[in-house]
């Protein structure tokens, strides 16, 4: 039997959800009954197939804003743009990110300022923007999709790893500085999650290594992942619903591990 959270009719803007993780977080939260603004980029055709389906499978509206979210002035509007469209804004989910995974010594001085823009500047501005109309309503969950590496290091990420360290952080920080409001601001922190992303480089890191992908799987991808499991949509969905229904409300400033004991080495 489905969970009822007491969601229906809430608001979320989910950044980065026309793939992966923030697409199946967004059809969770609507799947509960809350109008959601999807965002990111690609085909047009594409996202509004998703877009339109989502909407179909569950009876709430879903919109779409595509701003970048390496524009403070766009991620404004796309804030903005929720409120316009639904009136409100309860839930706001930072997830969109990207990655580039070299040695720092060669690293591309771009590659590091779009790394840091996407993932820990982007939560700063969608986060600004929130606030006031959160605080206006009494009200509000903010959640910051961050990552085992924002509690631990890997080699040749380190751009990534300094970005989603200053999300807990600043998680952290909102959260104390808005304890008094009714808004809190949580991480979760997901180990590997078997996104189009991660399929693509088991299927390329199984040719060049010329061993098959279970061991991919095992070896190179969960190395370090004591389970051994990728972490599914439907354990971050959960760990969501929780944070934004009335019993996370004591749930403030939080990194939640979803890793299958990565972190607990
Ligand atoms: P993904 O590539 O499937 O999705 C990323 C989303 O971000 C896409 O919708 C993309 O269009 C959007 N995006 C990228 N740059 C953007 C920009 N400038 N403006 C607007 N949107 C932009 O990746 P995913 O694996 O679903 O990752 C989602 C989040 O989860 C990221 O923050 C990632 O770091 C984090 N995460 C992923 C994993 C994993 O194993 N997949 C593990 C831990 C954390």
């Amino acid at each position: 039997m489905a969970v009822d959270y007491h969601l229906e009719g809430q608001v979320a803007v989910i950044t980065g959800s026309t793939s992966g993780i923030g697409q199946a977080l967004a059809t969770a939260l609507a799947e509960q009954g809350v109008n959601v603004v999807l965002n990111g980029f690609g085909d047009p055709a594409k996202i509004e197939a998703d877009r339109m389906a989502i909407q179909k499978k569950t009876n709430a509206a879903v919109r779409y804003h595509g701003a970048d979210m390496t524009k403070p002035k766009e991620i404004a509007d796309l804030i903005g743009y929720a409120v316009k469209e639904f009136g409100r804004l309860d839930i706001l989910v930072n997830n969109a990110g990207i990655q580039h995974v070299e040695a720092v010594e060669t690293y591309p001085e771009e590659k590091w300022d779009a790394l840091l823009a996407v993932i820990l500047s982007s939560t700063f501005h969608a986060t600004k923007a929130a606030i006031p109309i959160m605080k206006g309503q009494g009200r509000g969950r903010i959640v910051n999709i961050a990552s085992a590496h924002g509690l631990v290091a890997s080699a040749f990420k380190a751009p990534y790893v300094a970005a989603k360290f200053g999300v807990v952080g600043f998680t952290k920080a909102c959260a104390v500085e808005l304890a008094r409001t009714g808004i809190t601001v949580n991480c979760i922190c997901p180990g590997y999650v078997k996104t189009p992303l991660i399929e693509a480089q088991v299927v390329d890191q199984a040719k060049t290594r010329g061993i098959p992908e279970d061991r991919v799987i095992e070896d190179v991808i969960l190395a370090a992942q004591p389970n051994k499991t990728f972490v599914q949509y439907g354990h971050l969905a959960g760990q969501l619903l929780y944070l934004v229904s009335d019993v996370g409300a004591s749930a403030t400033g939080g990194s939640f591990v979803i890793d299958g004991g990565w972190t607990a080495q």
